[in-house]
């Protein structure tokens, strides 16, 4: 028997948390979907996997804080238990310094955070300006402007030498929190919120299901998947920026959605979980956080769930990233340890697990933790793209009003992707019902 493609009325293309909180959207309005996922497993740049110990770890995003709203809600409504990371003691910085130096100096690159945040993003002094072009004209220590450059290349994963500073600027504003971003984590796993929110759309989520074309023309869409053939009249791509620009369409996209997509790139990040049988550091007072400003984009902090748990994650960020995974993996596990040592001392070579995700060049994501706009004359990118061409839409993380390149930022994308398509799908259905 010959079977015609399937039909529904919206497609999502992506099951991260922008595609699976839209499909929540949807699915609250009563609106007929298919969402549509490349891997086998949901979440995205939210993963985890089993350590050396058999330890289920989140390898992917993991952190959230009390200022962030909306994953806050669905933490607690889904009943996910939060982990208060341990802050308490000095945090060591490398090269050494007093823990008065270190201090100061924080402080000294908050005031430069500050200081770049108060310019406004269209301020025409600073059009084509590199964030790196514009350090170098601060009037700050070197050591201030050091660990400047590795908390930024550290949180957004980029050489500052690739990175607008209007882009950075209008970003880091979007990014409201005041109390530390590492302030919790989710023992089950942040993953484990991913699959629980995927639990409800039964077949309506496809795994394995990459999307590689598609064809769209007024109030339809046709998309080529792993799946199969599905028509639909509206497609919501909740992929980020770089991924969507590797889609097939016909006929292609107007040329401004076209370049507005060709402008982003992915970050590079190596993330790293060292399990020890006991978190050391501690006794020494220290917090187990480390930041170093001779490798911009290093940073160590503790995630142990508890005492049976003691465990640093290091985030290895950027150029480093790039330079650091062409070592290989025993170098590079070797590299790792020997940093640490440096920074707490021998019995950080004690480890008892080192499992590490490269997330450089990942096949669906690109990269992480965000895609960032490295072409300083592409203002108009971020507003294009929310615009789409209808019925083809975009949504993810890095395109949030509140939080990009943050699980706050994609549940946020989504739900405001998914009311825009539900507004459009009402008015096409009161015109059609007015027309008959
Ligand atoms: C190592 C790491 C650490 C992080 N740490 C934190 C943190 O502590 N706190 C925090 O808030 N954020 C963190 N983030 C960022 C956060 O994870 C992301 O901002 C957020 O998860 C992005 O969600 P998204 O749905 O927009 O995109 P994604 O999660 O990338 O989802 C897009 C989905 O689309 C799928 N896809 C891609 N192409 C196709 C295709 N052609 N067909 C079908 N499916 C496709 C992908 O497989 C993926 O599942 C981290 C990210 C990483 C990688």
């Amino acid at each position: 028997m010959k079977t015609g493609p399937e039909r529904t009325d919206v497609v999502i293309v992506g099951a991260g948390f922008t595609g699976l909180s839209a499909a929540l959207e949807l699915e609250a309005a009563g609106i007929d979907f298919l969402l549509l996922e490349a891997r086998d497993r949901v979440g995205g740049r939210v993963e985890s996997r089993q350590n050396g110990l058999g330890e289920r770890i989140d390898s992917g995003g993991q952190f959230l804080c009390q200022d962030m709203p909306e994953l806050m809600a669905l933490v607690e409504a889904r009943g996910k238990t939060l982990v208060a990371a341990y802050v308490d003691g000095d945090f060591v910085a490398q090269p050494a310094m007093s823990a008065r130096a270190a201090e100061r100096n924080y402080l000294a690159s908050m005031l430069i955070r500050d200081r770049m945040n108060a310019i406004e993003p269209d301020d025409p002094a600073i059009a084509g300006l590199t964030v790196a072009a514009w350090l170098d004209n601060q009037n700050d220590p070197d050591d201030a402007k050091a660990v400047f450059r590795s908390m930024i290349e550290g949180l957004w994963c980029q050489a500052l030498e690739k990175l607008p500073l209007w882009h950075l600027i209008d970003n880091d504003r979007r990014i409201t929190n005041e109390v530390s971003e590492l302030q919790y984590f989710v023992r089950e796993t942040m993953h484990s919120l991913a699959d629980d929110l995927a639990r409800g759309l039964g077949d309506r989520l496809r795994l394995s299901a990459a999307v590689t074309a598609i064809e769209h023309g007024p109030g339809r869409v046709r998309l080529a998947s792993a799946a199969g053939t599905i028509e639909a009249r509206t497609v919501l791509i909740a992929v980020p920026p770089m991924m969507a620009s590797r889609l097939d369409f016909a006929p292609p996209l107007p040329a401004a959605l076209a370049g507005a997509l060709s402008v982003w790139q992915s970050g590079a990040v190596i993330k790293v979980l060292v399990r020890y049988p006991k978190a050391f550091w501690r006794d020494r007072g220290l917090s187990g956080m480390v930041m170093w400003r001779d490798l911009p984009g290093l940073f160590a902090c503790d995630v142990s769930k508890d005492d049976d748990h003691a465990a640093l994650v290091v985030f290895i960020g950027g150029a480093l990233a790039l330079r650091w995974r062409e070592l290989g993996d025993t170098a590079l596990r070797a590299e790792v340890t020997a940093r640490l040592v440096e920074g707490l001392g021998p019995q950080a070579a004690g480890i008892i697990d080192l499992s590490y995700r490269d997330w450089t060049d990942d096949r669906w994501s690109g990269g992480a933790y965000s895609d960032l706009i490295i072409d300083a004359t592409a203002t108009d990118a971020e507003r294009t793209l929310l615009s789409g061409a209808p019925p083809v839409h975009f949504a993810s993380s890095e395109l949030s009003p509140s939080f990009p390149g943050y699980v706050e930022g994609a549940i946020v994308a989504g739900r405001i992707a998914a009311r825009k398509i539900l507004a459009d799908l009402q008015s096409a259905i009161a015109t059609s019902a007015s027309g008959s």
